[in-house]
C-alpha cells in the first residue's frame, strides 16, 4: 500500500462519520507526507487545519489509521504543507525503517505541535491584504453613501456567544477571518437552521473586524435588502451610484442568501459585486439555512463561487449548550431564574435558539408584574403555549422521503423497497441525495432510513445524483422542486 492509497481509504473512512461540510473543509487538501519507523507526517494546507485536526480528530485518524495498517503506525504529527505535488511512497517499507527515527521523534512532534485554537490571537499584520478604502473622518453623511460598520449591532459579539459541538466549526471559521480578513477563507459561507445563531456570529465578525480597524468600511446586509436596493436603483436609473456603494466596501456581509433564490436579476448582480470584492482580497462573509449547492434556483457560477472558501455548518444546539445559552443569558441581564427551570426549558425547546430566549423573557416577563420568582408552572405554560407551527421540530428523512414518493406519484413502500426498477431507483437516489443535502447526515444513516441498504449505496446515490443535478436540465428541476415543496409545507 502506498502513502496515497493509505490517506485515501482513511479519509474515506472518516467521511462517513462526519458532515460534509466539515469533511470538505478539514480533509481537502490533505495528504501524507512520510512516514518514518511507526510515524506517520500528514501535510495540511494551513496552520489553521492544523490546529483543529490536531484538537477535533487527531484521536479518530489515527484510530482508523492504526487500523488500517495493523497498529505498524501508532503517532500523526500534522505539518503545514503546500506541496501539491507529493509523490507516492510505500508505506510498508518506510515503516520498517531503522530505529534512530524512533529516537528523533519526540522532538519532531515537539516542533510541529500547532497552537492551541484558542491562542490564535489577532494576527496585527492581518490586514496587509486589506487597506482601509475609506475612513470614518471623512464620512459627510447624509446621502445614502454607505458608512462604516453600516447596520452593525453592537449587542452581537463573540463574548456572548456560547460555543458548543453544533456551532464550533462557524465560530472558528468566523475568528480565523477576523484575524486574517480576505486572506484566510473567502468567501466564509455559513449555514444552518432557523434560530441558530448565524446572524448573531457574523455580526460579532463585523464588530471584531471593526473594533481591531476602526477605519475599514464594514457592511452587513440582508439579501432582502440588498434585492430591494438593487430594485430601487434599476426604477431611479442610479445604477452607478448603487454599484459603486456595495463595490467599495472592504468587508461584506450578506445574510440569508436563501432568499436570492430564484431571482436571476440580482443574482446576476450579486455575482459582479462578489466578484469585484473577491478580486480586491475584499473578505466576504455569507449565511443561508442550506449549502450552496442545495439553494435552488440559485446559478452555478455563483453555487461554485459560494463554495470555492471555506464552507461551516452550524447543526442544532446539544442540551448542554442550550443550557449554557440560558444561564449565560441570566446572568447577563442579571434575572433570578432557578436553575430547574432554565434545564427544563432547554429540555423542551430543542431546535431554536430563538424560540428559547423567547421563552425565558415570556416566563421573567409574566414574574416581574407581580415580583415573583419564575416557578415551574409557569414555565410548563409558556413551553405548551409555543404553538406548533411555531416549534414544529427539525426536518426528517421520513418527510423527505415522504415528500420525494409524493411527488413521483409512488409509495413510500416502493421508494425503500428493494425494487430496482428505473422509475423507483431515480426517486430513492434523489431523496438519498436531498437526505444528505438538507439534513447533512452519514451515509450509513441515509442507507438505514432509505430501507436499510449499505452505506457505499448511499455514497453512490448522492454522487451520482450531485453529478445529474449539474448535467441534466429534468434532474435539476426536479430536485429543486421536491426541496423547494418541502419547505414550503413546512413553513404552512
Ligand atoms: P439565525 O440568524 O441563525 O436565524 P440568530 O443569530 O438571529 O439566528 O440567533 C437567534 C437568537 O439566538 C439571537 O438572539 C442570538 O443572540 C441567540 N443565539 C444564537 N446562538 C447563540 C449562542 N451560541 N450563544 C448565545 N446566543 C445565541
Ligand atoms: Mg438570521
Amino acid at each position: 500500500m502506498n502513502s496515497e492509497q493509505l490517506w485515501q481509504s482513511v479519509i474515506g473512512e472518516l467521511e462517513l462519520s462526519i458532515s460534509k461540510a466539515n469533511f470538505t473543509t478539514w480533509f481537502k487538501d490533505t495528504h501524507i507526507i512520510h512516514a518514518h519507523g511507526d510515524t506517520v507526517t500528514i501535510g495540511v494546507p494551513n496552520s489553521f487545519t492544523e490546529a483543529w485536526l490536531q484538537k477535533k480528530y487527531k484521536d479518530d485518524i489515527l484510530q482508523t489509521i492504526k487500523k488500517k495498517t495493523n497498529n505498524t503506525i501508532t503517532q500523526i504529527i500534522f505539518k503545514v504543507d503546500t506541496n501539491k505535488n507529493i509523490q507516492p511512497i510505500e508505506i510498508g517499507e518506510e515503516v520498517k525503517s531503522d530505529t534512530q527515527e524512533d529516537v528523533e521523534q519526540p522532538q519532531q512532534q515537539k516542533k510541529s505541535a500547532p497552537p492551541p485554537l484558542t491562542s490564535m490571537h489577532p494576527v496585527k499584520s492581518g490586514y496587509s491584504g486589506l487597506k482601509p478604502v475609506f475612513s470614518n473622518t471623512q464620512n459627510n453623511s447624509g446621502d445614502n453613501t454607505i458608512k462604516s460598520s453600516f447596520n452593525l449591532n453592537p449587542k452581537y459579539i463573540f463574548d456572548n456567544f456560547i460555543v458548543g459541538k453544533g456551532n464550533e466549526l462557524a465560530y472558528a471559521a468566523c475568528k480565523a477571518v477576523v484575524d486574517n480578513p480576505g486572506s484566510m477563507y473567502n468567501p466564509l459561507f455559513i449555514y444552518g437552521g432557523v434560530g441558530l445563531g448565524k446572524t448573531h456570529l457574523v455580526q460579532a465578525a463585523g464588530n471584531a473586524i471593526l473594533e481591531q480597524n476602526p477605519d475599514l468600511k464594514i457592511l452587513y446586509i440582508t439579501t432582502e435588502k440588498f434585492t430591494n436596493d438593487y430594485i430601487q436603483a434599476v426604477k431611479n436609473g442610479q445604477m452607478e451610484k448603487f454599484r459603486s456603494n456595495y463595490r467599495s466596501v472592504d468587508i461584506l456581509l450578506v445574510d440569508d442568501i436563501q432568499f436570492m433564490s430564484g431571482k436571476d436579476q440580482t443574482q446576476e448582480e450579486f455575482f459582479h459585486t462578489f466578484n469585484a470584492l473577491y478580486q480586491n482580497n475584499k473578505q466576504i462573509i455569507i449565511t443561508s439555512d442550506r449549502p450552496p449547492m442545495a439553494i435552488p434556483s440559485l446559478e452555478r457560477r455563483l453555487v461554485s463561487r459560494f463554495a470555492s472558501g471555506m464552507i461551516a455548518d452550524i447543526s442544532q444546539p446539544d442540551l448542554e449548550t442550550r443550557v449554557a445559552i440560558l444561564e449565560h443569558k441570566v446572568h447577563e441581564k442579571n434575572l433570578n431564574v432557578p436553575k430547574n427551570i432554565l434545564q427544563y426549558l432547554a429540555d423542551q425547546i430543542q431546535t431554536n435558539i430563538r424560540e428559547l430566549e423567547g421563552a425565558l423573557n415570556k416566563i421573567v416577563a409574566m414574574h416581574q408584574l407581580n415580583d415573583t420568582t419564575p416557578d415551574m408552572e409557569t414555565a410548563k405554560r409558556v413551553v405548551s403555549s409555543l404553538t406548533a407551527t411555531m416549534y414544529q421540530g427539525s426536518l426528517t428523512a421520513k418527510q423527505i422521503i415522504s415528500a420525494v414518493a409524493n411527488y413521483y406519484g409512488i409509495t413510500v413502500q416502493e421508494l425503500v423497497s428493494l425494487s430496482r426498477k428505473k422509475d423507483l431507483v431515480i426517486p430513492r437516489q434523489i431523496a438519498m441525495y436531498i437526505v444528505r443535502t438538507e439534513l447533512n447526515s452519514s451515509f450509513p444513516t441515509i442507507g438505514d432510513e432509505l430501507g436499510g441498504r449499505d452505506h457505499t449505496t448511499a455514497m453512490h446515490a448522492c454522487t451520482k445524483i450531485g453529478d445529474l443535478v449539474k448535467k441534466d436540465e429534468k434532474i435539476k428541476h426536479d430536485v429543486e422542486t421536491i426541496i423547494t415543496q418541502i419547505h414550503q409545507q413546512r413553513a404552512s
